[in-house]
């Protein structure tokens, strides 16, 4: 078994679980605003990065990113409309970017469908869904239908599971106790927890994921330095915890969050499974 976080001079490989397609066009303004103000660099290059899918591998490398999921966002009603068509569209031939498919219950015509045909028709990799921002219950029976496609398709499922900044946003709807039914309901599904229930649910996400086989948390937009305030006992769920930097709504680099993990005391094992095996083994079953 080859092992990959190997430093390569100072660079540590990484595979990040979870950034976002940015559009000026797409997005509402409340959210454009908030990647002003998040990451001001990037926010005057926007609509290049829009544009030119190169222009993000290329920074993804530097970062020493290996893989990193690109995730679509149809929210009209809160954080904006990135289709997951604009997604499949943008990662297109880069290997590096692996799409994600969205599904909005409360809008789309079929959705298992749907799902369906995003993965088998047009190369989506996995699901995301985002109970705050499209107002639904994750163990809603209308919702098991996908669940039941995406277990068939063996994707894995990407919940947002905390808080947000997107105006809106209904923070009720992403409680992780909901995700209890749909990891005991669908047993092989591989279910991801987005931002590991940041804001007040970090003991929930930590004991739910450590009692289902089948529930793991993405790290995703919570300060390295405080993860072990959050969940100081994250050795013992090392295997089950995957890194995202949400970018580029992120104030620090890809590279800086990474390396602020790599430096706390966790064992060497933990950190390789945060910042690339256990992705690994979730996306391409190794
Ligand atoms: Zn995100």
């Amino acid at each position: 078994m080859l092992y990959y976080v190997i430093p390569r001079g100072n660079l540590i490989e990484i595979i990040d679980f979870h950034i976002h397609l940015v559009r000026r066009d797409l997005l509402n303004p409340t959210t454009i605003e908030l990647i002003r103000n998040v990451n001001p660099d990037f926010y005057h290059k926007m609509d290049d990065f829009g544009t030119d899918p190169l222009l993000t591998v290329n920074y993804l490398r530097s970062q020493g990113v290996e893989y990193a999921v690109m995730l679509p966002d149809d929210s009209p009603a809160t954080a904006g409309s990135i289709p997951t068509e604009a997604v499949i569209e943008y990662c297109r031939g880069q290997e590096i970017l692996i799409p994600f498919a969205n599904i909005n219950p409360n809008i789309h015509y079929e959705p298992a469908q749907k799902l369906e045909s995003y993965v088998k028709e047009h190369g989506a990799k996995g699901l995301k869904l985002y109970p705050s921002y499209q107002f639904f219950y994750p163990n809603e029976a209308r919702l098991y239908p996908i669940y039941a496609k995406a277990q068939e398709l063996d994707i894995p499922v990407i919940f947002h599971i905390g808080s947000s900044a997107f105006r809106g946003t209904r923070m009720k709807y992403c409680d992780p106790i909901c995700l209890d039914d749909v990891a005991v309901d669908f047993p092989n599904l591989k279910i991801i927890m987005a931002h590991s229930g940041r804001g007040f649910w970090y003991d929930k996400c930590f004991f739910l994921s450590r009692f289902h086989k089948n529930l793991y948390m993405d790290i995703t937009g919570l300060p390295p330095r405080r993860l072990l305030s959050y969940f100081p006992e994250l050795d013992r769920n090392g295997e089950k915890v995957v890194f995202g930097s949400d970018w580029p709504a992120v104030p620090a680099t890809i590279r800086e969050n990474a390396e602020q993990i790599q430096s706390l005391p966790l064992s060497t094992s933990t950190i390789e499974g945060i910042l690339y095996r256990n992705a690994e083994r979730i996306l391409f079953g190794s």
